[in-house]
């Protein structure tokens, strides 16, 4: 489901929109940022007025005000901060899971270039999570850690999984692969060769989702899994870290409290 009828498109799940959870994941499209960046970059440190332009383009197409948006510094952690209103000084702070309490109206997201986002809702308090999640995240269990945190009836919850690097293009040593299996299942794992293996992160963020009790049908892939949902496969619609380098720009995953 992509709205992009006009100003900055933002993929969404079905299920969070159908239980009323503003939300959206950004491509690289209907921002203002220049080239190599073109054109809606959310890195939080490379320009701060072409930045803030894109950020006001997405409150507009999410439906939030600019100033209730809660965002950290990410450094592949499992570290979890509540959203609390004081946006300046928590975009000095270190973590890669940001709740907002229900009756908020705060916003919290996610940056990421082939991570996974993954964005939480507990419909039955309205209380949502962002979280970031690469692969020392999720064998960190920072997914996990959020939906504890969350304290609520998970078989009720709500998942999205948004666009990352898919198993097509993340390759890793033998070491790594073994580390993210050991805390989703092998089956995520595709060995090719000796010591080359490629991870399906998000099929290793859907098991960990569903070992904590939220079902099967209520965990989203958007826009798709394998190489549909891929950011380094397709340039034209994803930045990646792994494709670009220092030359890829910031997607974003966002969610606000009900
Ligand atoms: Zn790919």
């Amino acid at each position: 489901m992509t709205d992009d009828a006009q100003g900055l498109p933002v993929l969404r799940a079905r299920r969070l929109a159908s239980l009323g959870f503003r939300h959206g994941f950004s491509t690289r499209a209907g921002g203002v940022s220049e080239p190599p960046f073109e054109s809606a970059d959310f890195a939080l440190l490379r320009d701060p007025d072409r930045l803030r332009e894109n950020l006001r383009r997405l409150a507009e197409a999410v439906g939030f005000r600019p100033g209730d948006l809660h965002q950290t510094r990410q450094v592949h952690g499992r570290t979890l901060l509540v959203a609390d209103g004081a946006t300046e000084v928590m975009t000095t702070r270190e973590a890669d899971a940001l709740v907002a309490e229900p009756g908020s109206d705060h916003a919290v997201l996610v940056r990421v270039a082939d991570c996974v986002p993954v964005l939480l809702a507990d419909p039955s308090s309205g209380r949502v999570a962002a979280v970031h999640a690469g692969w020392r995240g999720v064998e960190s269990g920072v997914v996990p850690a959020a939906i504890r945190h969350m304290n609520g009836d998970v078989s009720c919850f709500a998942a999205a999984i948004g666009p990352s690097i898919g198993p097509c293009c993340f390759e890793v040593g033998a070491d790594v692969a073994e580390r993210i299996a050991s805390v989703s299942s092998d089956a995520v794992v595709t060995r090719r060769g000796l010591g080359k293996a490629f991870v399906d992160l998000r099929a290793a963020v859907r098991i960990q989702l569903r070992a904590l009790g939220v079902p099967d049908e209520a965990i989203e892939d958007v826009p798709g899994t394998g190489s549909e949902g891929c950011t380094r496969c397709d340039a034209a619609r994803f930045y990646s870290y792994r494709r670009d380098g220092d030359a890829s720009g910031r997607l974003v995953g966002v969610i606000v409290a009900r």
